[in-house]
């Protein structure tokens, strides 16, 4: 493995790339064979397919889980043209199929925990943050978000005795909220070089949604020569929530975050790597972003993510993170402080 690998890296995506086009780049770990697109539907037309994807459907699983008034619908195509597409895509979509409880038993056994160097969250999570998951961590503005970003971008740095998983890490930060000088305080925190640990930190910045979900194809571009061990995308929902304004939006925007989760936690299987996303919570209650205490998203990212955790302040500084609905674990709370040096019990 090259996990000595030192090289600090730039992520440069040309600025004029058409974000649709990325819908037909093929994802090169794809071992099912050549992927089929929904060009390939008998009877879809170039102007078809583009009012399609229009709607934000651009993969035939998209389509297959439609039903025929909601499609046609959405993608302002007759009902019974919808509903040619919606069979069509069912037998021609790679569904995925079933494998025996012993080769996921197989699968997990690979999964590393990286330590957060607080033993009451390592303890929530049962040893601490597994790779090959896909956590959402959210809460308010000011919650601490970013801060356990920082704090496991650092603690991925560190060999495997220690807790870390001694591997590099992509940063996809999308509100301007990434500082070095902080990563540097917290390697210092844990007796580390601060130099050493900011060259596996890859950062980017991430302009606006379509550039967010092209930069996790740079990352796959990127990831060769490198021991990729977690990808961070701090705020996952920011620029999604900005752009896809209005009911009309929702569908496109759930299905566009859709497509942008599925590529990260392929990421985080095929690199047995942990995917953590922040979310915030819904500051102003109304029709289109309901509950103030619920992160927005919706099911799509409720689905998506294999750990929640809900991060909120208390009281003297102190800050609680709940776990919520884990698949293997009790929910529960811990409690913790932010210091200069980094999070502590
Ligand atoms: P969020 O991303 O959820 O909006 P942050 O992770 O940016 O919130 O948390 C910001 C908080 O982190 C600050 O209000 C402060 O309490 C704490 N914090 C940030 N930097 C430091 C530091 N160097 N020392 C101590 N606490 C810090
Ligand atoms: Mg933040």
């Amino acid at each position: 493995m090259a996990g000595k690998a030192k090289k600090k890296v730039k992520i440069e995506v040309e600025k004029n790339q058409d974000p649709q086009e990325e819908a037909v780049v093929m994802m090169p770990q794809d071992e099912e064979g050549p992927e089929v697109g929904i060009e390939d539907l008998p009877g879809v037309g170039p102007a078809t397919a583009e009012k399609l994807r229009e709607a934000g459907f651009d993969e035939l699983l998209a389509l297959a889980v439609m039903s025929p008034a909601d499609l046609a619908d959405q993608a302002e195509i007759g009902e019974a043209v919808a509903s040619k597409i919606i069979a069509a895509s069912k037998k021609m979509a790679n569904i995925g199929g079933f494998v025996s409880g012993g080769a996921l038993l197989e699968r997990r056994r690979e999964v590393q925990k990286l330590s957060s160097k607080v033993q009451s969250i390592d303890d929530l999570l049962g040893g601490g943050f597994e790779t090959q998951a896909l956590v959402e961590v959210y809460g308010a503005f000011g919650s601490g978000k970013t801060q356990i970003g920082h704090q496991l971008a650092v603690n991925c740095t560190l060999p495997l005795e220690s807790g870390g998983l001694d591997g590099d890490v992509f940063y996809i930060d999308t509100e301007d909220t990434f500082r070095p000088e902080r990563i540097t305080q917290m390697a210092r925190g844990l007796d580390l070089d601060p130099d050493q640990v900011l060259s596996r930190i890859h950062v980017a910045r991430a302009y606006n949604s379509a550039h967010q979900m092209l930069l996790v194809d740079e990352i796959k571009r990127m990831s060769k020569g490198l021991d990729v061990k977690m990808i961070i995308v701090d705020s996952l929902t920011s620029h999604f929530r900005a752009e896809f304004i209005g009911r009309g939006m929702l569908a496109n925007r759930q299905q566009k975050l859709n497509k942008h989760l599925k590529e990260l936690k392929q990421l985080a299987d095929i690199n047995n790597a942990l995917v953590l996303v922040t979310n915030q919570v819904h500051s102003k209650p109304d029709a289109m972003w309901g509950d103030p205490t619920k992160p927005i998203g919706g099911h799509v990212l409720a689905h998506a993510s294999t750990f929640r955790l809900y991060l909120r302040k208390a009281k003297a500084g102190r800050r609680i993170a709940r776990l919520v609905d884990s698949p293997n674990l009790p929910d529960g709370e811990c409690v913790y402080n932010v210091t200069q040096e980094g999070l502590r019990d």
